[in-house]
């Protein structure tokens, strides 16, 4: 028997609605620019080249319910609520007509990010790693199975931040569809069971301060919310 020299986090993982059991986590993918009303408001153009990710390790992964630190080394720390696709099965190099196959189910998250420190980074052409892989930045709440979210389309993504509608767009604004973005993800990595894949954050990003309640809402799954309190002493 292999004897660690000490033990490290076990992989994360997520409540599945209707189910006992959870869902195991491997790796988190992020797709940015997916919504062009959020690209404009950044001031990026849509590109129809290929779409583009970056993503977040184990140590990013917060549960639905959380009370959250404000994070260090930021002073503009930015909500951006996104559908999650759950991948349940492997593949590499996937055609488009197959791509839904993978796909487990669905959940709503938060891509939460250092946007200062985006921001800078895109200016010196610096990766982004400090500003997207942050540590509980991906705030996800319980998964649905596919076969009881149904079809994806005309399902509405929504955030409240204090009561407040600060996003609200329905999936069927992505620039980049679930298939297209999976059989592109899959000529880059093979694709895993227990893969997440975020995909893209509509209109409307801003800042969260101390004291914030933040709930997003899919049509077709459980909430995630979360609160903010000070940054930790
Ligand atoms: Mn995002």
């Amino acid at each position: 028997m292999t004897t660690m020299l000490f033990d490290v986090p076990a992989p994360p993982s997520l409540p599945i609605t209707g189910d006992t059991r959870r869902f195991p986590i491997n790796r988190v993918f992020c797709v940015g620019r997916n919504y062009a009303a959020h690209a404009a408001e950044m001031g990026n153009e849509v590109e129809r080249d290929a779409p583009f990710y970056f993503t977040k390790g184990p140590h990013a992964v917060a549960q639905a319910g959380s009370t959250l630190p404000y994070p260090p080394g930021t002073e503009s720390y930015h909500y951006e609520v996104e559908c999650v696709a759950a991948i349940g099965s492997s593949g590499f190099q996937v055609a488009e007509a197959d791509a839904m196959d993978l796909v487990w189910g669905y959940g709503v998250g938060l891509d939460m990010t250092r946007r200062d420190l985006q921001a800078a980074a895109k200016k010196k052409g610096l990766p982004w790693d400090t500003a997207k892989d942050v540590e509980h930045s991906a705030v996800l709440g319980p998964l649905a199975p596919a076969a009881d979210f149904g079809a994806l389309g005309a399902q509405r993504l929504r955030l409240t931040q204090n009561g407040a509608s600060v996003q609200d767009a329905p999936l069927s604004d992505m620039v980049w569809s679930l298939p297209e973005l999976i059989a592109h993800l899959s000529t880059l990595y093979h694709l895993q069971a227990g893969d997440l894949i975020m995909t893209g954050t509509p209109a409307g990003v801003g800042p969260v301060e101390p004291g914030d309640h933040l709930i997003g809402t899919l049509d077709g799954c459980a909430p995630v919310s979360v609160r903010y309190t000070g940054p930790e002493t």
